[in-house]
């Protein structure tokens, strides 16, 4: 391959790329716009961002009551979505692998835009995600989902505590991490502690989320979006609002 080739292939998947986003954006003729609901698009879900979070904790206490519903999986639903995805809310969670956001809130295929980075560290490819979801899907919820026990926080408690050296790319999640622990009032019991620092972790990202994306914060001030944070309890599934 010649370097006039790889222009070109990476030129073209570059049109591709932006095309398909394009096309996606289009999606059908504008609709009347619904009041306090931001969208150009008639098949976005339907739901406010209030309905969007009393249906995603409705579908977490059917996970903590242990009486699933499990939607949307099955082969019709599957077919459904090739055409493709309107979800209802953004979740911006840990990659801890207790805590998959698709079973906790009781949800399937098409439901839940999901983004997970250990401690729910935010860099500029969660942020364009989130954009994406929002400009593009018309979610009108974010969800920043902490957790009990999240090993990211911890790691970086005991960065700040004692000095452990930590390897690798695991330090860009420390530092991001770095000034939840510090804002977070000290305590000597530890399990108390890192449940404070993991709240405090999230109740930031939702915050620098929009203040660092236009998008996000334009669509909060303008358009019925909202970005609230949250914790998930690992002893019992459930998750609570921060
Ligand atoms: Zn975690």
């Amino acid at each position: 391959m010649t370097n006039t080739d790889r222009v070109e292939l990476s030129r073209r998947s570059l049109l591709g790329a932006s095309a398909g986003v394009a096309a996606l954006a289009a999606g059908a003729a504008p609709a009347a716009a619904t009041p306090g609901r931001r969208t150009n698009d008639p098949q976005a879900t339907p739901l406010t961002a209030d309905q969007a979070l009393r249906k995603l904790l409705a579908g977490n206490a059917r996970f903590v009551a242990g009486e699933q519903r499990h939607p949307h999986e099955s082969l019709d639903w599957r077919q459904s979505l090739v055409a493709g995805q309107h979800p209802f809310a953004v979740v911006l969670g840990c990659a801890d692998s207790r805590v998959s956001p698709e079973l906790v809130f009781d949800e399937g295929l098409g439901d839940l835009f999901v983004i997970r980075a250990a401690g729910e560290v935010l860099d500029t490819a969660v942020i364009g995600s989130i954009e994406y979801a929002v400009e593009h899907l018309s979610v009108p919820l974010v969800v920043v989902l902490g957790h009990e026990s999240c090993g990211a926080v911890g790691a970086t408690i005991d960065v700040v505590q004692h000095g452990t050296a930590v390897s690798g790319d695991i330090s860009t999640l420390v530092r991001a991490i770095e000034p939840a622990v510090r804002a977070t009032p000290p305590n000597p019991d530890a399990p108390e502690f890192l449940a404070a620092c993991v709240a405090e972790q999230a109740r930031r990202a939702a915050k620098y989320l929009q203040e660092r994306s236009n998008i996000v914060s334009d669509a909060v001030a303008h358009h019925g979006v909202r970005v609230v944070s949250a914790t998930y309890e690992l002893r019992t599934g459930a998750v609570t609002r921060l």
